[in-house]
């Protein structure tokens, strides 16, 4: 299948089904699911509807519909959506209702988008599992005994469970893409500034991202023309820089060179491997050549990745006081103690943690040591593309070292952690990334491959993408039932 979101809209023009219609179906699985893949926290389901009429009158009135318009999708629960709560999934929110809406949501809304409701994260998307949630981990559709991946968890295991068309994830550090490989789905991360940052409940301000996950190329492709563009009230954002994904998507990849990293390749399973190498071979078919490259300025990606985003974080969640932001504890004593306390009961230990770690490297007498030290690696691993990007095209790697783990299998925080390590590279550099579906291991469970390309080069990452999905005929896609799911509804 090439692109659902077409397909769909094809249904509607055919008079086959009406948005309505297929609204219900979406929100009747989702109340089925729900028990078990836990992937909403806040299901929507009256404003979804609402929207849905809008769209059936434009259709009986026989106007043309906008590109995502009427598609059932769903948004992460850190983007802000005015009326509707926006927890990050943490208790320090979770009664919280935004006064304005996120950039990317106000696009989205203005063409029509039927938003089904809000997905399941790690706590303020500090996770690589759905497990720091404070509404329980979501679950991987393809087995439910696995981690959907995160910090997106619950939007990559909505759109490979087929509870929404698409979906918006953020990704700091790998929570789109990372999520993505494990539940079988295509996820993007863009160049930083590509995409408005404005109304997303920041994490680490410099290295956050917005991107959609979706359950093809194609319909990657059109989520990302329809959220990137410049935002004059984001001070990040990249002036004049509108790319179109669309355009060129068809154009095949021959000549284009790409770069197989050896440092990306440490500590991946047999699996994985021998995965990547088929996709590489693939590429070579399609006409691609390939460059063999070592980058050791990689190898201290994760440990800079950790310093810089804990004390942005760290920074970022300091006006959660529970007098101005944040939920208030009952009873205290004194405004030392009302902020002890609403700070203590209203985080969970995963983001006391960062707090701590951010803390402690911004103190007095660390900052040279850590935050400074790690601001200059930091500065050589953005060398170290440009340099790569000056003998090949883009850089193609796992997403993951492994496949999807079991719920509490990964016990330490650091261990976590680990998981990050092919994904945090293009945060730190600002570049963007993409994870695309290229396998599966012997227990049936998603392999994700990573391209990575310079600044602004979206639209080549998913053409490379979308001709390695042609070519495989899709074969790696999840939820190739998904048609039947929607019509046996009906
Ligand atoms: N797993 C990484 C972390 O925990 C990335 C999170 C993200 O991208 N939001 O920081």
């Amino acid at each position: 299948m090439e692109s659902r979101i077409k397909a769909i809209h094809q249904w509607y023009y055919e008079r086959k089904l009406s948005c309505e219609e297929l609204t219900r179906c979406y929100l009747q699985r989702i109340q089925r699911e729900q028990p078990r893949l836990n992937a909403y926290i806040t299901c929507t389901q009256e404003h979804a509807l609402r929207q849905a009429r809008t769209v059936d009158g434009k259709l009986s009135r026989k106007e043309r519909l906008m590109p995502l318009e009427g598609i059932p999708m769903t948004l992460k629960d850190n983007i802000s959506t005015r009326g509707i709560r926006t927890t990050c999934a943490s208790k320090m929110l979770h009664e919280y209702v935004p006064i304005y809406d996120a950039f990317v949501w106000q696009r989205l809304n203005h063409q029509n988008a039927v938003l089904l409701g809000k997905t399941n994260l790690d706590e303020f998307a500090m996770g690589s599992s759905g497990e720091t949630s404070y509404f329980g981990p979501a679950r991987n559709p393809v087995r439910v005994d696995r981690a959907p991946g995160g910090s997106s968890s619950g939007t990559a295991a909505a759109v490979g469970g087929n509870l929404a068309v698409y979906g918006l994830g953020s990704d700091t550090g790998g929570s789109i893409r990372q999520p993505a490989a494990f539940c079988g789905v295509v996820g993007v991360k863009p160049t930083y500034g590509a995409v408005s940052r404005r109304g997303l409940i920041a994490h680490a301000s410099g290295l956050d991202q917005i991107g959609p996950i979706a359950a093809t190329v194609t319909d990657a492709a059109l989520v990302m023309d329809a959220i990137s563009c410049w935002d004059k009230e984001d001070a990040t954002s990249l002036p004049d820089q509108r790319i179109s994904c669309l355009k060129d998507l068809e154009s095949g990849i021959k000549g284009l060179r790409f770069g197989v990293v050896w440092e990306y390749h440490h500590g991946i399973t047999m699996e994985v491997a021998d995965a990547l190498e088929q996709a590489a071979e693939a590429l070579e078919k399609l006409g691609a050549v390939r460059v063999e490259l070592k980058l050791p300025a990689l190898q201290c990606a994760l440990p800079v990745y950790y310093v810089l985003a804990c004390a942005q974080a760290a920074s970022n969640l300091g006006r959660y006081d529970g007098v101005r932001f944040g939920r208030r504890t009952d009873r205290y004593d004194g405004i030392d103690d009302l902020i002890r306390r609403s700070r203590g009961e209203g985080f969970g230990k995963e983001v006391k943690h960062r707090i701590l770690l951010g803390t402690y490297v911004l103190s007095e007498g660390y900052y040279d040591a850590y935050y400074q030290k790690a601001q200059t690696l930091r500065e050589e691993i953005k060398g170290a593309f440009y340099q790569a990007f000056s003998h090949c095209d883009f850089l193609l790697s796992p997403t993951a070292a492994g496949t999807a783990y079991r719920i509490g299998e990964k016990e330490k925080c650091v261990d976590h952690y680990q998981t990050d390590i092919c994904t945090v590279p293009a945060n730190l550099a600002g570049l963007p990334a993409l994870s695309a579906p290229c396998g599966f291991d012997g227990e049936g469970l998603p392999i994700g491959m990573q391209l990575t390309g310079p600044k602004m080069s979206e639209p080549l990452l998913l053409r490379v993408a979308r001709s390695f999905e042609r070519e495989t005929e899709g074969s790696y896609q999840v939820g190739k039932n998904w048609e039947d799911q929607v019509w046996n509804m009906n």
